[in-house]
């Protein structure tokens, strides 16, 4: 967290507004063709020549003053975590007063640290300069922590104008870094001499690198006015996609649907309890809300007899921003996407997503649209076959209406349930959140060789009661890695979606072994009093996928702390591969155990699922690609006299998007792409990593022991897991798989047709 701080606040700000993110994401990405690394010539071992960096470090920093905080609360957010576990973060001392003291107290000492580094007299070096950049910042990084904690978990009124207020101050802390010429000449220095490059480690070249194009990419080269010209557009940047994540918040909070008794039909008796809790914690007793989310949208518009009120509850939904009014972001878009252009262009790139891709394992535009465009006339032909089975039942019933987008879900699982017989709220019973987060410490251990055991209460604060936590060690070691802190549930103040982040993550930065802290938070509906939560399949991979982020925190074993950092289409590609575990036996027969008779899933019914979870593909890679193809045009444009609705419209027409779908992100509300920049012009990253992902799980089907073959588990976690960013993705990748990803898998993998296969 602490590089993340220096060097790129904005990715961070733009990360915390994302819906699905890793905590240590940067804006800074690696290059899928880094330039061979040197072999080390040093007769010091590998230790000793990161302890001299780290002294080298040290006396940098040594003589740097403390800023004076007289704020008590302010002094709480940037002291050291302390108390067990290399000292903790102090969520039971934190209040929303020491914040903004906090905030520039710590700005100021992270600015008076990277002075100290960019004015030594002495000659630059890899440890006075790029490890003395990794430890500065730790105050900063503390009180991010805490940001992280109201920003996504605790928003309320009086933080988000504290948010207003400080984004544009810290986006121009942000760039006085990036901007420090000084600083950027030693980085510049140390990475030009050769000589002592050589006699770097591989991750010790690929740290230099990263830093050193991170000032590269982000105008360090700039002067005079195109300097002044590029920190002013990051300031309005991050001041609009701050406009533009409130609006949406805005329209989640402001558009609820209240249904009376006589609007159930068709409603499980678990949602109709949580909607009306929903509806008298808003002090509608006796009604039930439908609040404008994703987790209670979806499963309305799937079960609810209700067509007009269907549709109601879509238009909220997909309206959101896009209501007119004072939270209306059809105006932003426009706006932003003049202005990242406007910002590449003083670097000398003609589009945001050329400089976008250049540093994804991707490389340009092109090999992403290529890959997206290949899957695109497969799925939207899955989706009129789908359409077509749709339309037959609505007919039959005498409904004299053509299928609608909300009548998607609705209808499909009426299919679902005539072809496949598959009942997803049967499915659900064997789906129970406390024996899903089990199956997941089993797949831990079998796969990081980790085990879980949980904390008593107390013994470390939490931000919340009923927020657990667990130690995590080595299974045959017994050493410490880390603790997992569990946030499942929903309620108000806490932005939709799942997630993981870090509180703290893994470097060895003064000769210590850090304690990871990782953290996953979701927005499942608590079963009633006394009753196991149960979820539907999607929910559940998503727990999976979400606590596989956790996983690849905790099993990271870089050295400083810029490695943990994502590349953007390479990041979700581990975790998505632990969702494939899921529906191993190991974990059907063991975890997926019926909430009433305690019975393992009858192996018919899991046939069912696997023969059903290719069913409705067409319509999650459709509304998929259709938002992904959609961000990558955007970014391709001049988006001089752009009108959003517009160019929606037509260049869904053009793609030929089946009219019974809509964009899972319409631009309106397209947060990943414009609340923050970590996924513009990236949204397609999900799928690169999916066909990463399909790739290594056939790799994995196909071996003795599946998916807990123990020597491919080992290669796994040695190149694709633990280096995090240390490795370059693509060298990483065929270190294990012995070639590239080929397409075809992620086709094979969905049940679409794959042209020119097994004839
Ligand atoms: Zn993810």
């Amino acid at each position: 967290m602490r590089k993340k701080v220096l060097v790129s606040t904005m990715a961070l700000m733009a990360a915390l507004a994302a819906c699905d993110r890793q905590s240590n994401e940067t804006d800074q990405q690696a290059e899928s063709s880094m330039s061979e690394p040197a072999s080390p010539e040093t007769t010091m071992s590998e230790a000793e020549q990161r302890a001299a960096f780290d002294a080298e470090a040290d006396a940098v920093l040594a003589g740097v003053p403390d800023i004076e905080v007289s704020n008590p609360a302010a002094q709480v957010l940037l002291s050291p975590f302390d108390g067990p576990y290399q000292g903790v973060p102090h969520f039971d001392e934190a209040t929303l007063d020491g914040l903004k003291p906090a905030l520039e107290a710590g700005m100021a000492q992270n600015l008076v640290e990277i002075d100290a580094i960019a004015n030594n007299p002495e000659p630059a070096t890899f440890g006075n300069t790029i490890v003395a950049m990794e430890k500065a910042g730790d105050e900063l990084g503390r009180v991010f922590t805490y940001w992280s904690i109201w920003s996504s978990l605790e928003s309320t009124p009086e933080f988000r104008a504290i948010q207003q207020e400080m984004v544009p101050q810290l986006s121009e802390f942000s760039s006085k870094i990036n901007q420090n010429e000084n600083l950027f000449q030693r980085v510049k220095a140390v990475y030009e001499n050769e000589e002592e490059k050589a006699k770097l480690t591989p991750e010790q070249q690929r740290l230099l690198w990263l830093t050193y194009t991170g000032f590269t990419r982000t105008g360090a080269t700039l002067e005079g006015e195109a300097k002044e010209r590029y920190a002013a557009i990051n300031k309005r940047l991050a001041e609009l996609q701050n406009q533009f994540a409130n609006n949406v918040l805005a329209d989640e909070e402001g558009y609820v649907t209240y249904l009376t008794e006589d609007q159930l039909g068709g409603l499980p008796a678990s949602f109709v309890q949580a909607a009306a809790a929903a509806a008298a914690q808003r002090g509608r007793e006796g009604e039930y809300a439908i609040t404008n989310t994703r987790s209670s949208m979806d499963p309305f518009l799937t079960y609810s007899d209700e067509r007009e009120i269907r549709e109601t509850v879509w238009n909220n939904y997909y309206s959101r921003g896009d209501n007119g009014g004072e939270h209306d972001n059809n105006a932003l878009i426009p706006e932003i996407l003049k202005l990242r252009d406007e910002r590449v262009a003083l670097l000398g790139y003609d589009n945001f997503a050329l400089w976008r891709l250049e540093t994804n394992m991707a490389k340009t535009p092109e090999r992403a649209l290529e890959m997206m465009e290949g899957v695109w006339e497969a799925s939207t032909a899955r989706v009129r076959e789908d359409v077509a089975s749709m339309q037959e039942i609505v007919d039959a019933e005498g409904g004299d209406f053509e299928i609608q987008p909300w009548d998607y879900r609705y209808y499909m699982e009426k299919v679902r349930q005539a072809k496949y017989d598959l009942d997803s709220n049967e499915v659900k019973q064997y789906l129970q959140l406390d024996k899903l987060r089990d199956a997941m410490f089993f797949v831990a251990g079998e796969v990081f060789n980790f085990e879980f055991t949980p904390l008593e209460t107390g013994t470390v604060p939490v931000y919340r009661e009923g927020i657990d936590v667990w130690e995590v060690t080595d299974k045959t070691s017994g050493e410490l890695i880390g603790l997992w802190y569990f946030d499942p549930f929903a309620r108000q103040g806490k932005r939709s979606g799942a997630w993981a982040s870090s509180f703290r993550s893994h470097d060895t930065l003064d000769g210590e072994e850090k304690v990871v802290l990782a953290t996953n938070n979701s927005n499942f509906i608590p079963g009633a009093e006394g009753q196991p939560t149960l979820l539907s399949a999607s929910d559940a991979e998503t727990l999976f996928h979400e606590v596989g982020h956790a996983l690849h925190a905790l099993s990271s074993n870089v050295n400083y702390p810029t490695l943990n950092g994502g590349v953007g289409d390479y990041t979700e590609f581990q975790s998505q591969f632990l969702e494939y575990h899921l529906w191993t036996d190991e974990v059907i027969d063991n975890y997926l155990i019926h909430a009433e008779t305690g019975e393992p899933i009858p192996a018919e019914l899991v046939a069912k699922i696997k023969a059903a979870s290719n069913f409705n593909e067409g319509f999650d890679t459709t509304e998929y690609l259709a938002s992904a193809l959609m961000d990558m045009r955007y970014h391709m444009i001049d988006p001089e006299g752009l009108d959003v609705d517009t160019f929606e419209r037509e260049t869904l027409a053009e793609l030929g998007m089946p009219d019974e779908i809509v964009m899972r992100h319409r631009s309106p509300h397209f947060g990943h792409i414009f609340s923050g920049e970590s996924y513009a012009a990236r949204y397609y990253g999900y799928m690169w990593a999916d066909v990463l992902t399909a790739d290594t799980a056939e790799m994995f089907a196909e071996a003795p022991g599946g998916f807990y073959n123990k020597e491919l588990n080992k290669r796994l976690v040695e190149y694709i897991f633990a280096p995090r960013n240390a490795m370059d993705p693509t060298e990483a990748y065929r270190e294990f798989r012995g070639r590239d990803a080929q397409v075809e898998a992620l086709m094979r993998d969905r049940g679409f047709s794959v042209p020119d296969s097994d004839e």
